[in-house]
């Protein structure tokens, strides 16, 4: 047996950091302003605990564009390095000085915002640069160091003579990485992913009205007035904002700030969100970050790239799968955590344990939130109910946790306008809609226009009718009818009213079984048998004499199917069928039995037929010019 080592030697590593280390080539920039912003808090650490005497003052961050030299700088005023410490930090691939940092002042600058960790990001500016220059100086007392490399494993270190503290990285841009000297180009990768770093970032300059100048209103001698034209400054373009809200105490921000922040994260919106949730944990894992609720109406189909995730204020990208449960990436915001493992596949991402818990952590904290907004203002919260309801429809159908504590702030609207909790909803009707078995009944529309004249129906025995119109809403009634006890949902036109909430007193028929028969016979004539089931049913006098209905089970099914789900395609394809109830004490019902004439008996069921198919919005084309004519005929 031989044993031995497998030769990994720089020259075989460097070539292959270069091609996949990084699949976005664009990364570069962000690695480069990163290791900036870390040398930058590295030396406010040093400084704030006392370990050096140098002025912090008011470092930034310059990114330079030089076009004819074909060459892109990163100029910060951080800590530096002296000659030892390039060799040590530049030249060892994969060691992190980041970590090290962290690792020295373990306790004191848990909480710095360094960013670095995998001692990588720096070779990343090969990616783009075919030479790379590093110009450094310390802020300890030793001379400017200065770094060639041209992407062999092969560089050269010498002193240099640059005097202020702070590195400059000059990158000499590759021939086919020209894109990268564009300023529309730079400054986009720099909104990108540096809108929220912590240290200003200067990217050239702009002109300002100058702050300090006051315009004179000039009167000409016609007493026409002008204005004087405003002063201009010259400033420097600063294209970050290092104190964005999600950083902040939820104590020290007012409405208005999260609203200015919301529209500094998307300046194309231009709506105001509903309300927001400012996430702020740090143990078991760091978390921050605000989450906004759109207004959604009823599209379920809305934009679910809108949250972006943060580490340590670099943003990194805006697709949180698996972080954030599925039923919140409807929502808008941002989300910042060190924790989450990066580069990693969404699968192990999913099954990764402090994810997991974030994502936990998060639906708890919406629960939350949403109870309180309801406890507090409940009107509010009502008035913003339709907007909102999607979400956490959608969250009490696939987060068990979510459904559990919706109960706290689920709205059931009916519809008059009224808006119940579930409890309140069961108190309310469960004396006067509790069957004959002992269930109990809730009646729902779907469309209040359309199924209006069975909400009448139904409000004549007093019974309340929800208004549930969202397009998961079959779905979430058969999780409630499956986790609440003894209860069923009817839709109004599942049936007439009093076979939907059946109770025990039987309204008596007016027919003998003999006129029956000859009834039913009669429709069977005339009715087609493959479109509807034919019921008799002794009610209310006053009650329609035809009604068209479709039993609560093929609709919902239907409709689950259509909004997926279910996964059976069997009732996708099955006939439409409908039942019609036929009403045997009706007054018309007893003129069709006595009618003689057999045309007449006829006109009159086909027109009571074409009535009901009316009320449900079922008759359509040559059947309704024909019912119109027929109709003209008969009022003649
Ligand atoms: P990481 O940031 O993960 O530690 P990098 O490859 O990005 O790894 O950088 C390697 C190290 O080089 C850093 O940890 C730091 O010590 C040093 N370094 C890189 N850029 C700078 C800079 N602008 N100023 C000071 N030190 C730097
Ligand atoms: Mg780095």
């Amino acid at each position: 047996m031989t044993k031995g080592n497998i030769n990994v030697s720089v020259e075989n590593i460097f070539p292959l950091i270069k091609k996949f280390l990084y699949s976005d080539h664009e990364i570069f920039l962000r690695e480069l302003i990163s290791n900036a912003t870390d040398a930058t808090l590295k030396l406010k650490h040093l400084t704030n605990i006392g370990e050096t005497k140098v002025e912090y003052g008011h470092p930034k961050i310059e990114i330079k564009i030089d076009k004819e030299g074909k060459k892109l700088h990163i100029i910060d005023q951080g800590l530096g390095m002296t000659a030892e410490e390039v060799e040590k930090y530049i030249n060892q691939i994969a060691f992190s000085g980041a970590e090290e940092f962290l690792d020295k002042y373990k306790d004191s600058a848990k909480d710095s915002g360094i960013i670095g960790h995998f001692g990588l990001g720096f070779y990343s500016a090969f990616m783009v640069a075919k030479k790379v220059e590093i110009i450094t100086k310390s802020y300890k007392d030793a001379p400017a160091a200065h770094w060639t490399c041209d992407g062999s494993p092969e560089f050269s270190l010498e002193t240099a003579d640059k005097t202020d503290r702070g590195t400059e990285i000059i990158l000499h841009i590759a021939d086919d990485s020209t894109e990268f000297l564009e300023d529309s180009r730079i400054r986009e990768l720099l909104l990108k992913y540096n809108k929220f770093m912590p240290i200003p970032i200067k990217f050239g300059t702009k002109e300002i009205n100058d702050p300090e100048f006051t315009p004179k209103t000039i009167t000409d001698k016609d007493g026409k007035e002008t204005k004087e034209e405003h002063k201009k400054i010259t400033v420097d373009d600063i294209i970050n904002n290092p104190n964005p809200a999600w950083t902040k105490q939820p104590a020290d921000l007012e409405d208005k700030d999260y609203k200015d922040f919301y529209h500094e994260l998307y300046p194309m919106q231009f709506e105001e969100p509903l309300f927001n949730i400012h996430l702020n944990v740090d143990y078991p894992f760091n978390l921050t970050g605000i989450l906004y609720f759109p207004k959604m109406g009823q599209d379920m189909n809305i934009q679910k790239d809108k949250i972006q995730l943060y580490q340590n204020q670099v943003y990194v990208t805006d697709n949180v799968e698996g972080i954030v449960p599925e039923f919140l990436t409807m929502l808008r915001g941002v989300i910042d955590s060190p924790d989450i493992p990066l580069n990693v596949s969404r699968s192990y991402l999913q099954a990764d344990g402090a994810v997991k818990k974030i994502s936990s952590y998060i639906t708890r904290k919406v629960a939350d939130k949403l109870k309180s907004l309801f406890n507090n203002n409940r009107e509010e919260f009502e008035a913003k109910w339709n907007d909102i309801k999607i979400v956490i429809e959608y969250g009490m159908l696939s987060e068990d946790k979510f459904f559990e504590k919706s109960d706290d702030f689920a709205l059931y609207p009916t519809v008059d306008g009224k808006y119940y909790t579930y409890e309140e909803l069961f108190n309310k009707i469960k004396a006067n809609q509790t069957d004959k078995d002992g269930k109990l009944i809730i009646l729902y529309t779907s469309d209040k226009e359309a199924q209006h004249s069975y909400i009448e129906a139904a409000k004549s025995k007093n019974y309340e009718v929800l208004l549930l119109d969202s397009p998961i809403v079959s779905h979430l009634i058969q999780k409630l009818e499956s986790t609440k006890e003894n209860i069923s949902f009817a839709r109004v036109d599942g049936d007439h009213i009093d076979n939907l909430i059946k109770k025990e007193e039987n309204t008596i028929s007016k027919l003998d079984e003999a006129q029956q028969k000859t009834l039913e016979d009669l429709l069977k004539e005339i009715i087609p048998s493959e479109k509807f089931m034919v019921q008799l049913e002794a009610m209310d006098s006053a009650a329609n004499p035809f009604i068209i209905t479709q039993p609560e089970f093929m609709r919902r099914m239907k409709e689950m199917q259509a909004t997926g789900g279910g996964g059976i395609n069997m009732f996708g394809s099955m006939p439409e069928m409908y039942n019609l109830i036929v009403n045997t004490n009706s007054d018309l019902v007893s003129e069709i039995l006595a009618t003689k004439a057999k045309k007449k008996q006829e006109r009159l069921i086909t027109q009571s037929l074409d009535l009901a198919r009316l009320s449900q919005g079922l008759l359509k084309g040559e059947e309704l010019t024909n019912f119109i004519k027929r109709s003209y005929e008969m009022i003649k």
